[in-house]
């Protein structure tokens, strides 16, 4: 069969890979030069099953009053009339509650387990590297109230199989020396022992690459207009280098697919939200952590890529706009600098700013549409990196009419 994918990021390269995989003629096309150049380029590199919990949980309504007009805020609403994104607001708030909220980390939490022993199966098949760290994840908090919170968390995440150990402030230095200068600020953290980190740019261009020593096709440079479509079939994707056809269709486009959608006549509430990383140098080796941390209070991220540390976090609602702010940018670093100070060469910081592609629910969209061989695979927010194999795979089984090994439930877009 021959299978066109669309976007050529974590998720569109994935797919590929296991398309390929399964043998079929396999096309995938992009804008970009090269894979990975939009929201793969620089994330928080964290393989992180432990960051289940949807943002869309019943803490955040506090936390938004608590930061409403704070430029360095962790989330900041830049006000807009956009229908689209007053319309993904009240389906987020309706996620917030209790139980949809624990419903839907308990999905995400089992497709990125699944997910990761995928990964680990294509690291030995092919060989792909990335700068990845084995040293599992360590959540780190500083009161004992915030600590007891994320333990009941990690106990409903325990009873779905995931190894999370809570330590005290002691063991978390034992287990990162380098946070040594926070011992006293710290009450304790979830350790992750089986998640890792690495650089998801370097993942996705390698298995590009061999994807395409494998015989797929990647059209670069190429910009998708729309999608052709009679009856209940695709018919074609109109680009600016022609009409491309295939028997089937895979759509991963991330924030940039409820626009492709839309004139079809489906909806899928994907918005996109701004984050920002620091990618710097490490200059004093011992002062920087190896093991990937989550400081829950910054909400930030810090993963070790080789001799760089790779610093993200932060969310803004400014619709497509791509464009670096350096006050938010430069929050991002100071708090990372804050963490392990000295660890860094400051002025070296590489700063980069892209789109999440987040649902309401924060669970990614992969699933069947009224078009029967339209599949799509998007919507994959905060955690693209953590589920890309699972939603490759997946993705890769719906387009064939492969059974997925995987339950399903709740992640199509009928959801909604
Ligand atoms: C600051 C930040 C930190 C993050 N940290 C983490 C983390 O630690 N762990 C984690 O799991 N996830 C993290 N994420 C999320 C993760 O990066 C994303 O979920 C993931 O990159 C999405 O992959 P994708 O393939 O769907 O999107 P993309 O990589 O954006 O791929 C979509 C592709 O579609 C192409 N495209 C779009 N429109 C068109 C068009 N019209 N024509 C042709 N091509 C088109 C684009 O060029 C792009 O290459 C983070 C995100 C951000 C912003």
């Amino acid at each position: 069969m021959k299978i066109v994918v669309l976007g050529a990021g974590l998720i569109g390269v994935s797919t590929a890979y296991y398309l390929s995989r399964a043998g079929h003629e396999v096309v995938v096309i992009d804008r970009q030069p090269e894979a990975g150049l939009e929201t793969s380029f620089a994330n928080g590199g964290q393989v992180s099953a432990s960051h289940a919990t949807p943002w869309s949980n019943p803490e955040t309504p506090a936390k938004l009053l608590a930061w409403l007009g704070r430029a360095d805020a962790p989330l900041v609403f830049r006000f807009s009339t956009d229908p689209a994104l007053w319309g993904f607001l009240l389906r987020f708030l309706a996620n917030c509650r209790r139980r949809p909220s624990q419903k839907n980390g308990a999905t995400v939490a089992r497709l990125a387990l699944y997910s990761r022993a995928l990964l680990a199966e294509l690291r030995s098949e092919t060989g792909v590297r990335f700068d990845a760290e084995d040293r599992g994840i360590l959540h780190i908090y500083r009161s004992q109230r915030e600590l007891a919170k994320a333990d009941a968390i990690a106990e409903r995440f325990r009873a779905l199989g995931m190894a999370l150990d809570t330590l005290d402030a002691a063991a978390c230095v034992t287990r990162e020396p380098a946070l040594e200068a926070q011992a006293g600020s710290l009450a304790g953290g979830i350790y992750s022992a089986d998640d890792l980190s690495g650089d998801a740019h370097v993942f996705t261009q390698g298995l590009q690459k061999y994807c395409a020593e494998r015989g797929v096709t990647f059209r670069f440079g190429t910009t998708i207009s729309r999608i052709a479509h009679s009856g209940d079939r695709v018919t074609g994707v109109t680009t600016d280098r022609g009409v491309i056809s295939a028997d089937r269709y895979v759509m991963a486009l991330a924030s940039y697919s409820p626009l492709m959608l839309k004139p079809m006549g489906i909806r899928v509430p994907i918005y996109p939200a701004k984050g920002y990383s620091a990618t710097v140098p490490v200059t004093e080796s011992n002062r920087a952590p190896m093991v990937s941390i989550t400081d829950d209070d910054h909400k930030i991220v810090l993963s070790r890529l080789g001799n760089r540390l790779r610093i993200a976090g932060t969310a803004e609602f400014d619709g497509y706009n791509a464009e670096i702010d350096r006050v938010r940018a430069q929050a991002v670093l100071d708090a990372g600098d804050a963490l392990f100070p000295g660890a860094m060469e400051l002025p070296k910081a590489e700063f980069w700013a892209g789109l999440r592609p987040l649902t309401p629910d924060g669970v990614p969209v992969i699933g069947r549409t009224r078009f029967r061989n339209l599949i799509l695979n998007t919507g994959h927010g905060t955690l693209g990196w953590t589920l890309a194999c699972a939603s490759g795979r997946i993705g890769a089984d719906l387009a064939t009419d492969a059974e997925p090994e995987h339950d399903i439930t709740g992640l199509g877009p009928d959801r909604f």
